[in-house]
C-alpha cells in the first residue's frame, strides 16, 4: 500500500470499547517508530460511533473485555471499513479480544456464537478450563525473521487456527492460543492476531518495524537506539522464566 505524502496512515479502532492492558501503547510504539525513520503520522482514534476509515495505511485494535467485545464486533460488521480497508491492502494488527473479532466466530458474553470480520480463518471458542493468564515467550514464525516473543495473556477464549492462516508464533512459556497445541495468535498476508498484551509492541519493537516495512513496502528500516526497549524485553523475559510453568 503506498503512503500519501511520506505521511502514514495510523488507525487506532475503537479506543472506548477495546483497550486494556495498556494495548494503547501500540499506537505509541508505531508512531515514535515511524518519527524515528523519518516519517509523519496521522493519527486517527475512531471511537465506536464513528465509521473506520478505509484509506490508513496500518490499524491497529486491542482486548476488551466480553461486552465490549460483542459490541465491537457488531459495530465493525455493520461498518464495513475494516474490510474494506484490508481488501485495499491495509495492515491490522488486532489483540485478544480485537484478534477473536477478526476471526469467523467467537462466544461472546451471552453465551452465543457471534460472527468475526472473516479477516482471519480463526475461531474462537470459550475454554472449559483456567483463564489463561501470565506471561509469555514464545517463538515467532521464522518465515518472518523477529526474534523471541515477550507478552502477557489473560483471555478465557481459545482460538483455533484455520487453514487460511499461520500460526503468528508458537509458545514455549504460556497458553497462547490455548488449543494445547503450543501456537500463538495467527497472521495471513497483513492481517495479524495475537493474544499479547504487554503492550505488545513496546515489549517487541520488531514487530512494530515489521508493520511499518510492510506499510512502506521495504525490506529494511534504519536502525534507532533500541536500549531502553532491550531492558523491558530483558526484564520480562527473566520474569516469564521464574513463574511457574
Ligand atoms: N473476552 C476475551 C476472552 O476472555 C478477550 C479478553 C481480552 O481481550 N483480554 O477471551
Amino acid at each position: 500500500m503506498s503512503m500519501s505524502d511520506n505521511s502514514l496512515r495510523l488507525v487506532w479502532v475503537y479506543p472506548d470499547l477495546l483497550s486494556t492492558y495498556g494495548d494503547q501503547g501500540n499506537a505509541l510504539v508505531v508512531e515514535r517508530r515511524a518519527h524515528q525513520r523519518g516519517l509523519q503520522v496521522e493519527r486517527y482514534d475512531v471511537r465506536s460511533d464513528q465509521p473506520v476509515p478505509t484509506s490508513g495505511d496500518i490499524y491497529l485494535i486491542g482486548g476488551g473485555e466480553d461486552r465490549p467485545q460483542r459490541l465491537a464486533s457488531e459495530r465493525l460488521r455493520r461498518d464495513g471499513g475494516l474490510q474494506r480497508a484490508v481488501g485495499n491492502g491495509a495492515i491490522v494488527f488486532s489483540v485478544c479480544a480485537g484478534y477473536q473479532i477478526l476471526g469467523n466466530e467467537f462466544i461472546n458474553d451471552l453465551g452465543q456464537r457471534e460472527p468475526g470480520l472473516g479477516l482471519l480463518d480463526v475461531v474462537s471458542t470459550r475454554g472449559e478450563g483456567e483463564r489463561c493468564v501470565g506471561d509469555v515467550l514464545g517463538d515467532i514464525d521464522p518465515q518472518l525473521g523477529l526474534p523471541e516473543l515477550t507478552g502477557f495473556e489473560n483471555h478465557q477464549g481459545i482460538t483455533h487456527v484455520g487453514p487460511g492462516a499461520r500460526p503468528f508464533a508458537r509458545v514455549r512459556l504460556g497458553k497462547g492460543n490455548g488449543t494445547g497445541d503450543g501456537t500463538e495468535g495467527a497472521y495471513n498476508g497483513t492481517v495479524f492476531g495475537t493474544y499479547m498484551h504487554g503492550p505488545v509492541l513496546a515489549r517487541n519493537p520488531l514487530i512494530a518495524d515489521l508493520l511499518l516495512k510492510l506499510a512502506l513496502d521495504v525490506n529494511a528500516l534504519p536502525p534507532t537506539d533500541d536500549r531502553w526497549y532491550d531492558a523491558l524485553r530483558g526484564e520480562r523475559i527473566a520474569a516469564a522464566q521464574q513463574q511457574p510453568a
